[in-house]
């Protein structure tokens, strides 16, 4: 994700009240309830610090099957069947899903009518039959996705001019469907979505061929490799898909509203380089295709959804930005798909290595493209970075979401903060030896998770010392340490990181 500027390091004024309610009427929906004879459902979690209720335990998922029906309008909610397909971890009388701000019409456990309630921002499913540890299971559930957004911002669906997209990051995959909404569950997704013919509908990964059955048209897509919740996009509009071919071939595909396709082909044309650059810096890309949506849409961000990332289209249209700004960005949300997508986080505190990664690679094309040299931006961060680690957090242990703000968390400290922090690993340990530690980070860790020991595990192992001092030291303490190479840095609580144009 990247914060454009009037929202970089701001609190949203976004009060945000998660709507539980709707499982009241959902409960009556249910023909085979019964009365729950244990303990009341609870909400549960997976022990992320941040977000404490988000994912589940006591299961593990393989893939997704996301089916949807658009009704041709915003204001309407999309029909939905989810179907889950999960190894179960731990012996369960119950599964809790994350799933909010829809209505659930049934739930299926095997094929067999299961009980359902909610509680808080988790469906709680009661299987006829205890589920036991080494079962495979499905899950379909029946349900309305609704794109109305309960409060402004919450994310999940994103209106625009012409139709959908979707932001789920950090947690609001669980506003769209049904899931167990923590990156460190990672699993294949197909969805099969219907519109009415005068849409276009692209998601994630590879497309099926579309069927046409009177006014609508189904759309299939599969990703070919492990995608987290927070990463899935549908974007449903009016559409052209322009197509292109990256590297070796690499299939590309843009999504832009029909009428500005002419207008926003100079940008697209750029992914292709973009792309043989950063294959240049860490290796070859890691999916099976790629692509930028430009959408009609407000989103004050843009994200890295997997294969296909979200921008707002003005990005491209604001005469304000320099083109080495935009740019930049596009670069930003691309290095993503290896830092952040590919080896994504185990945790929401190790955000600072995607959000560290992209910043990183931005301000190098930045550098290497435009002539903004990488240790002014550093300099100006390294001013400001006692700071950003006081109202933040350090940049491996950020603060709590601002209640009613979850992506609060996308705060400087883990943007320049980390991207610093990487800026002194380099500075310590050389060039040659930092550039052999990013490209086997993204081999080794490729289509998995990862967590900050295991990137101080590696820089220690490509080092051939032990850097956990030294990093600890960057990545958690209060105080930012001294600069490798550069003693005469000093904090400056009066400095401006002047690391972004300013923006009218
Ligand atoms: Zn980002």
């Amino acid at each position: 994700m990247l914060l454009n500027p009037r929202r970089r390091g701001v609190p949203g004024p976004v009060a945000r009240r998660r709507k539980a309610a709707l499982f009241a009427s959902a409960a009556t929906l249910c023909s085979v309830c019964l009365v729950a004879a244990a303990a009341p459902p609870v909400p549960l979690g997976i022990g992320d610090r941040l977000y404490p209720t988000l994912g589940n335990p006591g299961y593990d998922v393989t893939s997704y099957d996301l089916d949807l029906t658009y009704p041709g309008t915003n204001d309407k909610p999309l029909q939905a069947v989810t179907t889950i397909d999960a190894w179960v971890t731990a012996d369960l009388d119950r599964v809790n899903l994350d799933f909010t701000h829809g209505t659930v019409r049934s739930v299926r456990v095997d094929g067999i009518p299961a009980r359902f309630t909610g509680a808080g921002e988790d469906l709680v499913v009661t299987p006829v039959e205890r589920l036991h540890r080494g079962d495979w299971v499905r899950i379909t559930v029946r349900h309305t996705s609704d794109p109305v957004p309960a409060e402004k911002g919450d994310g999940g669906w994103v209106p625009t001019t012409d139709g959908l997209v979707m932001a789920n990051q950090a947690d609001a995959a669980h506003m769209v469907f049904p899931c167990n909404d923590h990156p460190s569950d990672k699993a294949m997704f197909t969805f099969r979505v219907t519109a009415p013919n005068t849409y276009t509908v692209v998601a994630n990964g590879l497309p099926g061929t579309p069927r046409r059955a009177g006014g609508n048209t189904t759309w299939t897509y599969r990703t070919q490799h492990p995608m987290a919740t927070e990463l899935a996009q549908v974007s449903i509009g009016r559409s052209a898909v322009p197509r292109r071919e990256g590297p070796h071939g690499l299939p590309l595909r843009d999504v832009v509203p029909s009428a500005d396709r002419e207008a926003l082909e100079p940008w697209l044309a750029k992914t292709p380089d973009q792309i043989a650059w950063m294959e240049s810096k860490v290796g070859r890309y890691p999916f099976e295709n790629y692509g930028v949506i430009m959408a009609n849409a407000t989103t004050g961000f843009e994200l890295e959804t997997q294969t296909l990332s979200l921008f707002e289209k003005k990005l491209f249209t604001e005469p304000a930005y320099p083109a080495w700004y935009v740019e930049s960005v596009m670069v930003h949300e691309l290095s993503h798909q290896w830092f952040g997508d590919s080896v994504s986080p185990r945790t929401w505190s190790d955000v600072w290595l995607n959000e560290g990664h992209a910043t990183w690679y931005e301000a190098l094309y930045a550098e290497e493209k435009a002539h903004r040299p990488m240790a002014d931006r550093m300099k100006a961060a390294y001013a400001a970075s006692d700071g950003w680690r006081a109202s933040g957090g350090p940049p491996a242990r950020p603060k709590a979401p601002v209640p009613g703000q979850k992506i609060s968390i996308f705060r400087p400290s883990v943007y320049d903060g980390a991207a610093l922090a990487l800026y002194a690993l380099r500075q310590e340990i050389g060039r040659p030896a930092f550039e052999r530690l990013e490209r086997l980070w993204v081999r080794d860790h490729r289509d998995s998770n990862a967590s900050t020991s295991d990137f101080i595990d590696l820089a220690s192992a490509v080092a051939g010392r032990d850097l956990s001092g030294f990093l600890h030291a960057w990545l958690y303490d209060e105080k930012t340490p001294p600069m490798p190479g550069h003693p005469d840095w000093k904090q400056d609580p009066t400095t401006k990181a002047a690391t972004r144009p300013a923006h009218k």
